[in-house]
């Protein structure tokens, strides 16, 4: 016995692209650059997950393009962190009984992305934090308390996972209204130490 607290460590997920790394910014940046003559969307005006959904819905043989941009080699590598966020995980690794790990699902055309994902959390946040990678497609069967994600729902074969998903705001899901209980977090410098605390064991 150590005398100290007998309440298990808090567990959090944080999801990369969209949370840790600005995924949506880049990949508008890169489209731009590689097809300037094609209409593109504008991060004000990007809804739904996934882009390849709504190129494709501008004119069938834009997702094809815009995927081109994600599939190529550097392009995660290259991303942006989002702003506070590695500031936020630094200080969250260092708080007393919580575990935290990034989670992340790497697209199907993986070659470049896997390694990319890895080389990116090593370079802004450390090699301590690559030790707390998880790359999974299905995020529900991995336990926690939290997961801070982009994705509006996060799903999978466990209909009831152990977390609760708090949703990060992201320009394609600013304009979603949560139904309560759900919660969101707004920024990196929105409050994501009351988050943590709220789930906590009393
Ligand atoms: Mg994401």
């Amino acid at each position: 016995m150590d005398g100290g607290s007998a309440s298990r460590p808090l567990r959090v997920l944080v999801d990369m692209d969209g949370v840790l790394a600005d995924f949506e910014g880049a990949l508008l940046r890169g489209f731009s650059a590689a097809f300037p003559g094609e209409p593109r969307v504008e991060l004000e005006q990007r809804r739904g997950f996934l882009a390849v959904e709504q190129y494709r819905s501008l004119r069938e043989d834009l997702g094809v393009k815009v995927a081109s941009v994600y599939e190529s080699p550097g392009f995660f590598l290259g991303l942006d962190p989002i702003p506070g966020a590695m500031e936020a995980m630094q200080e969250m690794i260092q708080m007393p009984n919580t575990e935290v790990f990034i989670c992340t699902s790497p697209i199907r055309k993986y070659e470049y992305c896997v390694q990319e994902k890895y080389i990116w959390v090593q370079k802004h946040l450390g090699p301590k934090f690559v030790e707390r990678i998880i790359l999974t497609r299905d995020k529900t069967v991995v336990s926690a308390d939290l997961l801070f994600d982009d994705k509006d729902a996060v799903k999978g074969v466990e209909p009831n996972p152990s977390w609760e998903h708090i949703l990060f705001s992201c320009c394609h899901n600013k304009h979603l209204k949560l139904q309560p209980p759900r919660r969101r977090l707004e920024s990196w410098t929105d409050d994501w130490r009351a988050i943590l605390e709220s789930k906590r064991s009393k």
